[in-house]
């Protein structure tokens, strides 16, 4: 099936929308993004996405493109387009095409460019890794400064994603000075006892919109939550370990550089934040 896709305010088939190539996004990876959940046709943590996007864009002073209505609709008429039950929303916003390239952020004439799609994704919820968890490798963390802001410059995580593959993984956990910053394109957490232990939000990690989630639901069933970084060595040596992100919810973490996490198997712990997540966030969907 030919996806309809949102581009700048008209819904399209996919072969049709095109953006100039003098685009920042293209050119200088000046652009945000945003991914949002839909499970049962709704859109989990809509919220939370919308207001980490402003923060994003203010961050970079770069011009809302919409009002969170505008984009609340748009999410909504992409899922009733391409009949998605459950999937994701993929959400980018560039500085825009000032039809020449120059490394100064153009002026307000130029509007910001609004990019959506949908992936279809039956069953995301029900993803059989969950039962068997994942198994990390570490490597350096050598992105920028600006972890913080959802930027498009996905080029080190790709790379990270590509040495996970080659030593026949599922993913990395980025280690900076002696302690895990995040995965590659999630939040990373070890269980010790009754205590969470995961990196305290600063410019090193993206703040994510699962992980405020995860650590509210955490505090609720009464578990201790430690803001804190940690190193591999401990990892190993914790209980568990999982990660989060708006389309793996909690994934189970097995194993860290060849080394089993616990049993080597999927806690119960874990197993219960993510039933918490799953049906915590069911219920707010909208
Ligand atoms: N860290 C990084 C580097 C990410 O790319 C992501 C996912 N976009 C996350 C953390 C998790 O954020 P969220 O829970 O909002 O998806």
């Amino acid at each position: 099936m030919t996806r309809t896709v949102y581009l700048n305010g008209d819904y399209l088939p996919e072969t049709e929308a095109k953006v100039s190539i003098f685009d920042r996004g293209f050119l200088m990876a000046d652009g945000v993004y945003e991914v949002t959940s839909v499970l049962d046709g709704k859109l989990i943590d809509f919220d939370g996405h919308c207001a980490r996007l402003a923060r994003s864009l203010r961050e970079l002073d770069m011009a809302a493109p919409c009002s969170d209505a505008d984009l609340l609709a748009a999410h909504r008429e992409l899922v009733r387009l391409n009949d998605i039950t459950d999937g994701m929303i993929y959400l980018q916003v560039t500085r825009g095409n000032p039809g020449d390239r120059d490394f100064a952020y153009p002026g307000p004439e130029v509007t910001p460019t609004l990019v959506m799609f949908t992936q279809d994704k039956p069953g995301l919820a029900d993803n059989p890794a969950a039962k068997t968890g994942w198994r990390v490798i570490s490597v350096p963390d050598v992105r920028w400064g600006r972890r913080d802001i959802k930027t498009t410059q996905l080029l080190y995580p790709s790379m990270a994603k590509m040495m996970a593959k080659a030593a026949k993984v599922d993913d990395s956990w980025f280690v900076e000075d002696g302690v895990v910053t995040e995965g590659t394109s999630n939040n990373a957490y070890i269980i010790k006892g009754n205590r969470i232990i995961t990196r305290h939000l600063s410019n090193d990690i993206l703040h994510g919109i699962t992980r405020a989630a995860v650590l509210r639901f955490a505090a609720e069933a009464q578990m201790e939550v430690e803001e804190r970084p940690f190193t591999v060595a401990e990892a190993q040596k914790a209980d568990e370990a999982f990660i989060t992100s708006a389309s793996a919810f909690v994934m189970p973490v097995v194993e860290v550089d060849g080394v089993a996490v616990g049993s080597g198997t999927v806690g119960a712990t874990v197993t219960r934040l993510r039933e918490i997540y799953l049906e915590e966030m069911r219920r707010a969907a909208i």
